[in-house]
């Protein structure tokens, strides 16, 4: 049996969220108040690991206004950025990580970001995740990004049956066109983060219930899907 469809599924969850969720838009945890290019989407996608967007957000407006470039943050002093860091929690880990990331890029990539992902994630703390969200916020190229809402809606909706990221996107790349993939991580943050919530999905106004496996069978049940 075929599983649902998942452009009918973008195509609808774009009608409902519309321009805040578009191309051009800085992922969530990257204020408007900084070009959303590969630096400013890499260091505060590294900022955003294990934290919430605000969080992410604070540190990373911080973190902006006294190292602005890969330059500067190549030859900051990791203590010094760890204070600037602090509310994105491990600031140890991840200015040691931005640190030596901005040294690499400034060593083996000129000093600008490489767009493959299979070069991305040999930089400091760059996963498959980041370097999916740096690929399609920042540079335009088609890239499934699998955080947690992508990870836990996927399997919500019945459009994957996977335990790991890497299964997701690979699993989801399958299923969608290219030219949607971008749309996958765009869409389903944004679905997450206002109407399908970890704990208490709305499925009462979904737009997309009528597709979702979850939403058909349990859609009424107040106890709320299994955690992913
Ligand atoms: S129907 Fe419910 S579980 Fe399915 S996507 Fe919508 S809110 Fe999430």
């Amino acid at each position: 049996m075929s599983g649902p469809d998942v452009v009918l599924i973008l195509d609808r969850l774009a009608a409902v969220y519309g321009q805040g969720a578009y191309p051009g838009r800085s992922p969530e945890g990257l204020s408007p108040a900084w070009p959303c290019d590969p630096f400013h989407v890499l260091i505060a996608t590294i900022l955003s690991q294990r934290t919430k967007d605000d969080n992410t957000r604070k540190a990373s407006d911080t973190l902006f206004a006294r190292f602005g470039t890969v330059q500067t943050l190549a030859a900051a002093d990791p203590a010094e950025v760890a204070g600037l860091i602090r509310p994105a929690g491990f600031p140890q880990q991840k200015a040691k990580a931005i640190v030596a990331c901005c040294s690499e890029l400034c060593t083996r990539f000129g000093g600008r970001v490489p767009p493959a992902t299979e070069e991305l994630v040999t930089l400091p703390m760059v996963g498959r995740k980041t370097a999916a969200c740096v690929r399609s916020y920042a540079m335009g190229l088609p890239s499934v990004c699998v955080d947690t809402h992508v990870q836990r809606i996927a399997n919500l909706m019945g459009l994957v049956h996977t335990a790991k990221p890497e299964e997701t996107e690979q699993a989801l790349m399958a299923i969608t066109p290219k030219e949607r993939w971008s749309d996958i991580n765009r869409y389903l943050v944004r679905h997450g983060q206002l109407t399908c919530l970890p704990r208490h999905p709305h499925c009462e106004r979904c737009a997309v219930r009528d597709l979702c496996a979850y939403g058909r069978e349990h859609g009424d049940d107040r106890s709320g899907p299994p955690a992913r």
